[in-house]
C-alpha cells in the first residue's frame, strides 16, 4: 500500500498563440485580419476587417469588450445569413456570376 500514482502533467500548448489570420467567410482563405482601433465614441472601438485575398474590407463599430475573435464571429455570422453587405457597406462581388467578356483587339 501507499503506492503513489504519478500524476502526469499534461503540458497544454497553446495552439494559436497569435491568431493573426482568420478564415475569410467570403473566399475561404486564411488571410482575414481583424484590427481594433480607437473609436471616437467612449466604450466603443472601430473594427477593421480585411481580407488580403478577395479584398473584403469592412469597418464598423463594436463595443470595446469585444475581442478580435468576437468581431470575427460577427463577420462570419453575417456572411452566413447574407447580411455581410449591411455591415461592410459596399461589398464587391468577386468571382460571382459570368464575367463580361472584355476583349479588345486591334
Ligand atoms: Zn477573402
Amino acid at each position: 500500500m501507499g503506492r503513489r500514482r504519478r500524476k502526469k502533467v499534461k503540458k497544454v500548448r497553446r495552439v494559436a498563440k497569435t491568431t493573426r489570420y482568420f478564415q475569410c467567410p467570403r473566399c475561404g482563405s486564411f488571410t482575414l485580419t481583424v484590427d481594433l482601433k480607437k473609436s471616437e465614441n467612449r466604450g466603443m472601438r472601430m473594427a477593421l476587417v480585411r481580407c488580403g485575398t478577395c479584398g473584403l474590407y469592412c469597418t464598423f463599430e463594436v463595443p470595446e469588450v469585444l475581442e478580435r475573435i468576437d468581431v470575427y464571429n460577427k463577420i462570419s455570422d453575417a456572411a452566413y445569413d447574407g447580411s455581410l453587405g449591411e455591415i461592410c457597406g459596399e461589398v464587391e462581388a468577386v468571382g460571382e456570376g459570368p464575367e463580361p467578356a472584355v476583349q479588345e483587339e486591334g
